[in-house]
């Protein structure tokens, strides 16, 4: 930990932002969920809107985290198998091509039936099915294809060998009923790798459709489906960049991996699912105990944009509650004479949408330094009123660190 006269905490509600919802009289679901700890925080603190990337472009979790940590995703991003895979805890070195992948069930022609062989239940089978893979599936065209089990039916593709280029299209359909998809090398210097990947999709393809974990199973998971290929990102150490340890607290692969990349510490928490029924007071807890450690803690609650993948408003507003509860038991255990908070969301995530938006997100700057506004009330529009006005991600590190004292003076 380094000498800096404050220190910062991030607060997200994955996917909370959202849009007018009719059956809540056009309030979006965090107007029409009371909020107590969440409103104490908007007024004393100093409130806007924040686009996590740039107006008007919907965010993936990944690239508006890099952006939220200050690495222009633009600049930056290079894909989402490299995070996914390194979540795991798997390798992705320079020149290795890495993929994230869907355990699904395709019939006898592969068209697919279910993309997520019937969302398995955590680990179910899948690490002796991953095992399968790799024994039929380790090598093609003198490539070592790694693959590796996530949670439910999620993994991760590694590629290590010479000549591999990730120019290519998925597998995966992204809808049912239609059939797998050969992958195309969209640049001649990716025609192997397109042809290795292929090959393995094949052979996944043999070793499970009669695997014994399948045999009882409704929806056997028969096949694995590579997607969103990407390489190694090169980043700068968070600590290097930021002059602030972090420590990050998140419940998805994908993020952690980042976390991994940029080498915060990345902690893990028990009950923490990345579901609705995640245990958000041991998240919170995790985070006080990381705060008194770190110069900066990133924490993300997933489940408000399950809520909005759903398309369900009920289960958004039960999700902000938690994320209420959370916030206040951060309210009652931190010292805000001595520490800096942003409470906001990575993106919108609206009910009517089923999918990430691009549209602004509220935002919060609460503790030592900031500028009490006169908004009173967390959400969309109240915030849209604070002295914050509306800002970029990633310009969500650097007010932070000018107010931790990490930033340096620009000039003389
Ligand atoms: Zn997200
Ligand atoms: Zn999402």
């Amino acid at each position: 930990m380094s000498e800096l006269s404050a220190k910062a905490i991030v607060l997200l509600g994955d996917g909370a932002g959202d849009r007018p919802v009719p059956q809540l009289q056009g309030q979006t679901p965090l107007e029409a969920q009371a909020t107590p700890a969440l409103d104490e925080i908007a007024k004393g603190g100093e409130c806007g809107l924040m686009d996590p990337i740039a107006p008007g472009i919907p965010a993936g979790s990944d690239t508006a985290h890099l952006s939220l940590l200050g690495y222009d995703p633009y600049t930056y991003y290079t894909g989402r198998g490299p995070f996914e895979a390194r979540g795991i805890g798997m390798r992705v070195q320079a020149g290795d091509v890495a993929f994230r992948c869907n355990f699904a069930t395709v019939d006898d022609d592969w068209t697919v039936l279910n993309r997520r062989a019937g969302r398995i239940k955590e680990k179910e089978g899948t690490p002796e099915l991953a095992a399968a893979v790799n024994t039929a599936a380790g090598v093609i065209e003198g490539v070592q294809c790694a693959f590796k089990e996530s949670v439910e039916h999620r993994g991760a593709l590694v590629l290590h060998g010479e000549g591999l280029d990730p120019r290519v299209t998925d597998a995966d359909p992204h809808t049912e009923n239609s059939k797998v998809l050969e992958v195309r090398a969209e640049d001649p210097a990716a025609a192997k790798t397109a042809r290795v990947v292929n090959h393995w999709i094949r052979r996944t393809y043999e070793a499970l459709k009669d695997h014994p974990v399948n045999a009882d199973r409704k929806w056997p998971a028969n096949i694995v489906l590579p997607r969103g290929v990407g390489v190694a990102p090169h980043l700068k150490p968070f600590q290097a960049e930021h002059a602030m340890s972090g420590a990050m607290i998140v419940e998805v692969a994908l993020i952690q991996g980042l976390g991994e990349y940029l080498e915060m510490d990345v902690i893990r928490v028990p009950g923490a699912t990345g579901g609705y029924d995640t245990d958000e007071m041991a998240i919170a807890q995790a985070v006080v105990e990381a705060h008194a450690s770190h110069d900066f803690v990133l924490c993300n609650i997933k489940c408000p944009d399950l809520g909005g993948h759903d398309g369900s408003w009920e289960k958004k507003q039960a999700a902000i509650a938690k994320l209420d509860r959370a916030a206040g038991y951060l309210l009652d255990h931190i010292d805000f004479d001595h520490t800096v908070m942003v409470v906001t969301a990575d993106h919108s995530t609206p009910v009517a949408v089923k999918d990430h938006s691009g549209d602004p997100v509220a935002i919060v700057a609460y503790g030592v330094g900031t500028r009490p506004d006169d908004v009173s009330r967390y959400g969309e529009r109240p915030c849209a009123r604070g002295g914050l006005c509306r800002i970029r991600g990633v310009d969500v590190i650097r007010i932070l660190s000018n107010l931790t004292g990490a930033q340096k003076k620009f000039g003389s």
